[in-house]
């Protein structure tokens, strides 16, 4: 078995924890790291009256249909509220408060590094998000 460290997730948004679910259709569990202390990305700090412009139909995650009335437009609370199910349904180890604050590596010769207390991995995937400036 693969030892978690191939493959290190850098940020547990939606690309994050989309990543992390194809990752594991084929066979990788990988270690995600989170510098908020919540795997739901950028929406539980956005401001509180934000609402998505996708109707809920067309904001499913990989495999989880988003709940309820497929036409209404949720919440940033119920967005966040759904992407805490995703992750905690994924089953993976997610670490909260956890910045990456070094990144290097490449995807075949395994060098490469996240911080000095974790072991180097082999495939940092950086999912960190370009859209929000909070
Ligand atoms: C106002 C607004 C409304 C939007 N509405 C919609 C919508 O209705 N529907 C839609 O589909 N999209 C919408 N978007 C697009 C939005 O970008 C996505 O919904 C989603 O947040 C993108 O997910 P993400 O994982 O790429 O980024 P994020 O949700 O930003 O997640 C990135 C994560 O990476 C973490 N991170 C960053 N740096 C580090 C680091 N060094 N180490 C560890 N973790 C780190 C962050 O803490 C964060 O949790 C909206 C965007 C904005 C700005």
């Amino acid at each position: 078995m693969r030892p978690v460290t191939d493959v290190v997730v850098i940020g547990a948004g939606q690309s994050g924890l989309a990543a992390t679910k194809a990752l594991q259709a084929h066979g990788i569990s990988p270690l995600v790291l989170e510098a908020r202390d919540r795997a739901a990305g950028s929406w539980p700090c956005c401001y509180d009256s934000l609402k998505a412009f996708s109707p809920a139909g067309f904001s499913s995650m990989p495999g989880m249909p988003f709940p309820g009335d497929p036409d209404r437009y949720p919440t940033r609370d119920e967005v966040a509220g759904y992407l805490d199910s995703y992750a905690a349904a994924l089953g993976v180890e997610i670490h909260t408060s956890t910045p990456a604050i070094r990144s290097s590596g490449t995807t075949t010769s395994g060098s490469g590094s996240m911080r000095s207390s974790w072991p180097p991995a082999t495939v940092p995937a950086s999912a960190t998000s370009a859209t929000w400036a909070l």
